[in-house]
């Protein structure tokens, strides 16, 4: 494979507000243990978003001018550099690249197995060039091959979006069969929660978002939807609380998993939840709030839990393309790099579906 000197990257050039540039940047050569990919496909994530318009306000520093954004990638390996051989990655495999672009393996938490909260990470799009580049860096030993017969730009959301609900569900402690409540069910994270936890786990799902996402989430695989517009003013988190019980036979939700950056979600989850029942954080609002109607009487009583779960493991992002192979099917939109801005725009107006999926063999 013939390398080239330079590549085109898209780059945050004002970080704060929503704008990209594409540039022309030197291709590096890999270090020891590192691989060179040449990236197909990469998934827009919200979270590029966030960073780009410096939303999250809780982050230890803001992301800077020129970072190139991305982190959900998929591409072929190009070149490996020297001390690759145990990694057991050739030349010509198809590999994916997530947010953690590369782990310690030596913290307590990757120790643990969460190498999803490494303390020593690099994160794509952030500390690490990112993934909207057709040539990246990344550790041999830290990149997640990608199963035959599973195609790139299907790959691509998976390697965040839906390794992290993948991960939540599995933390959920809802058993196959059990109601599963996807707050945020039609967004980017929700609709593959919908298509692996229904599909791909066995959970009875229902989603909730607006209206006009209700048969999108319904081709997913939700069994049931609750329109949230509906119930909107006060009052609100009562009437979706008992159209959640009807639904589910009176008894509530095993779990919800907040999928949307929303505090009225969060305030509104724990009263629909079932005995044992369990909420999972993974949506993060960009305005903090503490998560509302956390009451002790209502945990003690119905033995409530409250867990926040991060973009998952890499082994669990091995499950999970396994899993999608056999499962997620939803379109995707594919789109060129040139439109990348347009994307996000259209993200923060909050009129995707799904996911949007950049081709990088489009750069040329
Ligand atoms: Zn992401
Ligand atoms: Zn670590």
């Amino acid at each position: 494979m013939e390398i080239p000197k330079t590549h085109k990257a898209v780059v945050y050039d004002k970080p704060g507000e929503i704008s990209t540039r594409i540039v022309e940047l030197d291709t590096p050569a890999p270090g020891p243990g590192q691989i060179l990919v040449k990236i197909t496909h990469s998934g827009v994530c919200h979270s590029d978003l966030s960073l780009m318009t410096n939303t999250w306000s809780w982050l230890p520093e803001p992301v800077k001018s020129g970072q190139v954004g991305g982190h959900e990638g998929v591409g072929v390996v190009a070149q490996l550099g020297s001390s690759c051989e145990a990694s057991g990655v050739n030349i010509g495999d198809r590999v994916g690249i997530k947010w953690i672009a590369s782990a310690c393996g030596n913290c307590m938490p990757c120790l643990a197995g969460a190498d999803g909260i490494c303390l020593n990470s690099e994160v794509s799009g952030y500390t690490w060039p990112g993934t909207f580049q057709e040539y990246v860096l990344a550790p041999a030993h830290y990149v997640t091959p990608i199963p035959d017969g599973l195609a790139s730009e299907v790959a691509a959301p998976l390697l965040c979006g839906g390794v992290t609900v993948y991960s939540a569900l599995k933390k959920s402690r809802a058993q196959a069969g059990d109601w599963v409540a996807i707050a945020g069910a039609g967004g980017g994270l929700g609709h593959l929660a919908v298509q692996l936890g229904g599909r791909g786990m066995g959970f009875r799902i229902v989603g909730l978002d607006l209206g006009n996402k209700e048969s999108f989430v319904k081709e997913c695989g939700a069994e049931a939807f609750v329109d949230i517009t509906k119930y909107s003013a006060d009052g609100g988190s009562t009437g979706i609380a008992d159209e959640i019980l009807r639904v589910t036979g009176g008894a509530g939700a095993a779990a919800v998993i907040i999928c949307s950056a929303s505090n009225a979600a969060y305030s509104q989850a724990l009263s629909y939840l079932r005995f044992n029942g369990t909420l999972v954080c993974v949506g993060v609002p960009g305005e903090a709030e503490p998560i509302a109607n956390a009451y002790p009487h209502l945990m003690v009583g119905k033995q409530l839990a409250i867990i926040g779960s991060n973009v998952g493991n890499r082994r669990e992002a091995m499950e999970t393309l396994a899993m999608a192979k056999r499962v997620a099917t939803t379109p995707f939109r594919l789109e060129k790099v040139q439109n990348i801005t347009r994307v996000f725009e259209e993200m923060k107006g909050g009129k995707l579906q799904g996911r949007v999926v950049l081709d990088l063999q489009s750069c040329t």
